[in-house]
C-alpha cells in the first residue's frame, strides 16, 4: 500500500521513509541498528538524499548500498567520496530534477547546501537539512540579525508550500529558541505531518499550545535511533 508510509529515525537528521514499494533514506549519518538494508531490500525504488556535505548529515558510506540504489542526490557541496556518477544526481539550489520515478526540488539552506522538495506516487516531502532559524542566545547582535534575515528570506521562496511530511530542525542546543524555525515554517507552509530533527539531546519537544496550526498538524519527534512512526493518508 503506498497510501501508508513509515518513517524509522536514525540519528541526527537521517531517517528513513518508505511504503511497501519505494524507500527514501535522507541524511544517513549512523545506522548503528543496521536498520536501511532490511528496509531497501524489498523496495522496487530507493532513494538516497544528501543535503550537504557536514559528517553528520552525509556518510560516504552509503554508496556501499549502490547495488539496491536508484539514485542518489546530493548537495552540489559534497564532492568527496561519492557514490557511482551513473546513479547520482548533484543539485544545485533552486534545481528541478524530473524522471518517470520522482521529482525532486532543491531550495537553498540558511547552512550549507540545500533542502529537499519531492513529489512520488501522490506524497509530497520535505527534509530541511539544516536550513533553520539558527537563533544562538549567546551571539553577537550582527550575527543574530543575519541568522533571522537569512531565514526569512530563504522561508518566502517556500510561502504556502503544501506538504505531506516535512522534516524540520528543533534543536535543544537553541535552549527556549529552539523552535522558531520550526513554528515560521508552520505558519507561513501547509504541513500535514510535521517530523522534528537535527536533536541528539534527551530533551524531546513537546508541541506548545500556541504552535501556529496546532489542531491541523501532527507532530512526531522521534526519541531514539530505530524509533518509528506510521503515517496514513
Ligand atoms: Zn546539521
Amino acid at each position: 500500500m503506498n497510501d501508508t508510509a513509515k518513517i524509522t529515525y536514525l540519528f541526527n537528521s537521517g531517517f528513513i521513509l518508505e511504503t511497501d514499494n519505494w524507500a527514501m533514506i535522507f541524511d544517513y549519518y549512523l545506522d548503528e541498528h543496521n536498520l536501511v538494508l532490511p528496509a531497501i531490500e524489498n523496495k522496487r525504488e530507493v532513494y538516497f538524499f544528501a543535503s550537504h556535505a557536514h559528517f553528520d548529515h552525509y556518510n560516504p558510506q552509503i554508496a556501499k548500498f549502490s547495488g539496491k540504489a536508484t539514485r542518489y542526490f546530493l548537495s552540489y557541496d559534497i564532492k568527496k567520496a561519492l557514490p557511482p556518477e551513473n546513479k547520482t544526481v548533484i543539485l544545485d539550489e533552486y534545481t528541478t530534477y524530473e524522471d518517470n520515478g520522482i521529482l525532486v526540488k532543491s531550495f537553498s539552506s540558511t547552512d550549507e547546501g540545500i533542502c529537499f522538495y519531492i513529489e512520488k506516487d501522490g506524497w509530497r516531502i520535505f527534509h530541511a537539512g539544516d536550513f533553520n532559524w539558527w537563533h544562538w542566545k549567546g551571539d553577537t547582535v550582527e550575527n543574530i540579525a543575519f541568522a533571522r534575515n537569512g531565514f526569512k528570506k530563504q522561508l518566502k521562496l517556500m510561502e504556502n508550500l503544501q506538504t505531506d511530511i516535512a522534516f524540520f530542525p528543533v534543536d535543544s542546543r537553541l535552549e527556549e529558541f529552539w523552535d522558531i524555525g520550526a513554528r515560521e515554517f508552520a505558519a507561513h507552509t501547509k504541513v500535514k505531518n510535521l517530523i522534528t530533527m537535527h536533536n541528539v539531546s534527551h530533551k524531546i519537544w513537546q508541541v506548545p499550545d500556541d504552535f501556529p496550526h496546532k489542531d491541523e498538524i501532527s507532530v512526531w519527534s522521534p526519541r531514539f535511533a530505530g524509533d518509528t512512526h506510521i503515517i496514513k493518508r
